[in-house]
């Protein structure tokens, strides 16, 4: 035999490939996922028809050279052929005892787009009739035939369907029949010829009587179709590379349609939309090839072929069961019978919903069939993100589809489904939803800061403009709103208050319905359903499993002191209700409640502001004793939803102008009141006025904010120090365990600390003695600032807990203002590859990353037990989470509606490293 390369397997050779490639998966590259898996059943001795796999390599070296078979490859093809007539006892071309083959192709992934599946190659004007004999089915023989021929002109020699279907129309129509079953042997015969006839006219050459020529073009057809328009879009946008190549399969014919105790179907060996375990699919007696997905006739439910075919479908259940054993996962077979002998031609692992997802996972590790661990990585945080978003029944969307609601598209950047009334600014849309309860969609051509109120009132958003990381879909992120931005094609006319698509019209007050995660906007309501937590019991089944996996101690190899379980997964919450959200998704403290919302409620703010512009120490402290009894009683409510867990209160942190009118409204105001002569309360305003001017900062973010306002006001925040600590000792005494941690914001230098930590520890203990308890406490600091990170060492003599605030340690580290960059510049940054993605969303690892990694490290050189966390939006990002791991943090903090999703990251990253020492210079 010549020596070089082999092209060409037999479908019993799987051995001599994985021993080429060295593994399973080098086998499914070179072989496609079609062949392999044939290959790997034909092992396993499930019945597979005879055949074998020109191998993806083959493909590559044909298209390199120009479109020429490599040298040895039609060769080995023939001697496979050889071989497979021998297995099958029939002969290629041979009138008597014809074989007959299909050539089908298969990359490595699955993908549609490439050449279809050609029937019955091996078929020619003897062969039809010997096979009549054979079979003493005339009528068959010649179906047979003419559909190779409408195949192989249509797929291998590309002439357009319709050139056959034309004439098998008008031939039933002048025969006078509806439908295909009712044709006789003598109609295909005819039909036949009339296809022959096609073929002649489109190519100038006649259908190749020679089977040997059919396989040749057809094999090279499907290595051409590597190279196809539609299969080279779907690469790109698939993200599949290019140079894998396809498979072709030769496979002998096996007829599904040769009598009623024949058939053929596809199945899953669980349900793919719920994932219950039990076969789910559809088949057809006396039908062939793709009948059962062309919905020519309708199918039946798998079940019943049991009734039908009981010994065939016993042994079809057996072989399943074994398949999905072996696979370890569920699997999407193709089948067909042969006058009651059961075939496989197909094995893969399913496609399958969030829930099946999910319910398959658990179910296959309850059956010991995988580890918890394998079902833990089996599901992705995507998976878990779309389970917790409220969705639109696929029926009642496609409904909606057919009835040509689809109204808009968009970008869809925040999952789930919403229904509501359209209302196109944030004031109105806040006020039908608090007032006249309405479910509100709030659209917009793009959001800002000042519109977050309605945002959060509203079900969903839409904003004619924007992108992936504009404010709208920042905010419809962080707080589970589902969001499309982008609709481009929908013009908003505020003025008149309706938008437009073409000639259809929105106006304010009428039903829409958005879907977020696909980034769909329909006329109407569409009904939906909010899936809870609580009902999803496989979900909490798998969250369970990942926060036990977390809790073990060893999972994360790091030094002495550090944590050695994996992360754990706290929340950021401002109000109890939210703490108890948190507590129900799973979180296990909370990382960030930020004290000044409670400063904006309505009946607070007077006082607050009084607080602010008052003249002299008294006057201010006065203002905050009236203010200390409702902060204090926030904290009791945050303390006993987290019973037992650690709250983390950050002490006020935005510039004291925020809490006041802007400068222009009071502005506006008094030039109004000296224009109408009103006196009454003007000096006020203009008091307040100049107050606002002199406290006016041209860098606000930068200027007199968190511990630098402290250290100028410290009357702020002793008072919250007392408001938290009373609070703490009050339900201390009603038995809640508490474990308040004090987080001063903004650190930039450790004397900052040293300057005001001490005093606030002092009115912390002055309370413990008040009210006669104890408990744990902790003072700690962000580090948001790059040169607190810088300082870490040093900053740890103080704090006893670091906070990463990476929304503002990003902004910090780039120099770049959040709000402006991602409305200016960032969408360019991110389409001309400056940045790899938005550092807002998934933290940038190299630079602020390496500051934190910098901190944790040196923090903890100077105090081994610093508890490290991350507070920022990252928190409840799965890349971002993964990182946090790797540097040795205690936990993630995210808000209450990514917590499970960060549950399931935190494992996942956890049994991603796991044996890998953390804190080694990376
Ligand atoms: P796809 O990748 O589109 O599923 P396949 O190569 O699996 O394409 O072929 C489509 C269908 O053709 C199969 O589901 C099967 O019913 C039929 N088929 C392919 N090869 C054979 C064969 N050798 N015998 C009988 N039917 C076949
Ligand atoms: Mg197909
Ligand atoms: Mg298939």
């Amino acid at each position: 035999m010549m020596s070089g390369k082999k092209w060409v397997y037999l479908f019993n050779e799987v051995e001599q490939a994985e021993k080429y490639t060295g593994s399973w998966d080098g086998v499914r590259a070179l072989l496609g996922g079609k062949g392999s898996g044939l290959a790997d059943m034909t092992r396993a001795g499930v019945p597979v028809p005879p055949g074998f796999t020109v191998t993806t390599e083959a493909c590559n070296a044909y298209l390199a050279a120009g479109q020429k078979f490599p040298a040895g490859m039609w060769e080995q093809e023939l001697e496979a052929l050889k071989q497979t007539e021998k297995q099958t006892g029939k002969t290629f071309g041979d009138a008597k005892r014809p074989l007959l083959v299909s050539c089908r192709s298969g990359a490595k992934f699955s993908m549609p787009g490439m050449m279809d599946t050609v029937l019955n190659i091996g078929m020619n004007d003897a062969v039809a009739q010997g096979m009549a004999e054979l079979t003493g089915d005339e009528r068959f023989s010649f179906d047979a035939y003419r559909r190779l021929v409408e195949m192989f002109g249509e797929v291998v020699l590309g002439i357009p369907d319709e050139k056959f279907e034309h004439p098998l129309a008008e031939y039933k129509a002048k025969m006078g029949v509806k439908s295909d079953t009712e044709l006789t042997a003598a109609d295909w015969k005819a039909i036949t010829e009339t296809f022959k006839k096609v073929v002649r006219e489109n190519q100038g050459f006649d259908f190749p009587q020679d089977p040997y020529d059919q396989l040749r073009l057809a094999t090279e057809a499907v290595f051409k179709s590597w190279n196809g328009k539609r299969a080279v879009d779907y690469r790109n946008a698939a993200g599949i590379a290019h140079d894998l190549g396809t498979a072709v399969n030769i496979v002998t014919m096996v007829f599904g349609n040769m009598g009623w105790n024949s058939g053929t179907g596809v199945a899953f060996t669980r349900d793919p939309s719920t994932g219950e375990k039990k076969m789910y699919g559809d088949y057809l007696l006396n039908a062939q090839g793709e009948d059962v997905v062309a919905g020519i006739r309708n199918t039946e439910k798998i079940e019943n072929l049991g009734k039908d075919l009981p010994e065939a479908y016993k042994e079809f259940l057996e072989i399943c069961a074994r398949l999905e054993r072996h696979y370890k996962e569920m699997q999407d077979v193709e089948f067909t019978i042969e006058r009651g002998k059961l075939w496989m031609l197909q094995t893969r692992n399913g496609k399958r919903t969030a829930k099946a997802a999910v319910k398959i996972a658990v179910d296959m590790a309850n059956e010991d069939l995988i580890t918890k661990e394998d079902a833990i990585l089996r599901v992705t945080p995507e998976n878990v993100d779309t389970l917790l978003h409220p969705q639109f029944d696929a029926k009642a969307r496609q409904k909606a589809k057919d009835e040509g609601r689809l109204y808009a598209t968009g970008v869809n950047v925040s999952p789930g489904a919403a229904v509501g009334q359209v209302y196109f600014d944030a004031d109105t849309a806040e006020r039908m939803a608090k007032e006249h309860k309405q479910d509100v969609i709030m659209v917009r051509p793009f959001t800002k800061p000042d519109d977050v109120h309605g945002m959060l009132a509203a079900k969903g958003i839409l904003t004619s403009e924007g992108g992936a990381t504009s404010h709208a879909a920042v905010v419809a992120r962080q707080f589970g709103v589902p969001c499309i931005v982008g609709a481009s094609m929908v013009r908003i006319d505020l003025d008149m208050r309706e938008m437009k698509v073409e000639d259809k019209v929105v106006r304010e007050g009428e039903w829409i319905s958005v879907d977020g995660t696909i980034g769909e906007v329909f006329l109407g309501q569409i009904p939906t359903s909010a899936p809870s937590l609580e009902e999803q019991t496989d979900l909490l089944t798998l969250l369970k499993w990942a926060d036990d996996l977390c809790a073990t101690p060893g999972i994360r190899k790091a030094p002495k002191g550090w944590p050695t379980t994996g992360l754990q997964v706290w929340a950021n919450a401002d109000y109890p209700k939210d703490a108890r959200r948190a507590r129900s998704y799973g979180a296990v403290g909370i990382g960030l409640c930020r004290t000044e919302h409670m400063f904006f409620e309505p009946e607070r703010l007077p006082i607050v502001q009084r607080m602010i512009l008052a003249e002299n120490s008294a006057d201010r402290t006065a203002a905050l004793n009236k203010l200390l009894p409702s902060q204090r009683s926030d904290f009791e409510g945050l303390f006993e939803a987290m019973d037992g867990y650690p709250v983390i209160i950050r002490l006020i942190d935005p510039p004291l102008h925020e809490f006041l009118p802007s400068e222009e409204t009071l502005l506006e105001e008094v030039i109004t009141m000296r224009v109408k002569g009103e006196t009454k309360g003007l000096a006020q305003k203009e008091k307040l006025l100049a107050s606002v001017r002199s406290m006016h900062e041209s860098n606000p973010m930068m200027g007199l904010r968190g511990v630098r306002l402290s250290i100028q006001m410290p009357e702020i925040v002793e008072m919250q120090v007392r408001a938290i600590f009373e609070a703490a000792a009050n339900m201390t005494l009603k038995k809640v365990v508490v474990k308040p941690e004090v987080m001063i914001p903004l650190t930039g230098t450790v004397n900052e600390l040293r300057w005001i930590q001490p005093r606030l520890v002092k009115i912390a203990k002055k309370v413990m003695e008040e009210k006669k308890v104890t408990f744990d406490y902790k003072f700690g600091t962000m580090i948001e600032i790059p040169r607190a990170a810088v300082t870490a060492a040093e900053i740890a003599e103080l704090a006893e807990f670091f906070s990463f605030g990476t929304n503002d340690l990003t902004q910090m580290t780039f120099g770049y203002s959040r709000d402006d960059a991602e409305r200016n510049f960032l969408v360019t940054y991110v389409e001309q590859g400056i940045l790899p993605k938005n550092p807002f969303q998934t933290l940038d690892q190299a630079g602020v990353g390496r500051l934190m990694d910098m901190s944790v490290k040196d923090g903890r050189t100077t105090r081994v037990t610093l508890e490290v966390g991350i507070c920022g939006e990252h928190g409840g990002d799965p890349a971002s989470i993964e990182f946090c791991h790797t540097i040795g943090n205690n936990y993630v903090s995210c808000s209450p509606f990514r917590v499970p999703i960060a549950r399931l990251s935190a494992a996942h990253s956890a049994l991603k490293h796991k044996g890998v020492s953390i804190a080694e210079d990376k």
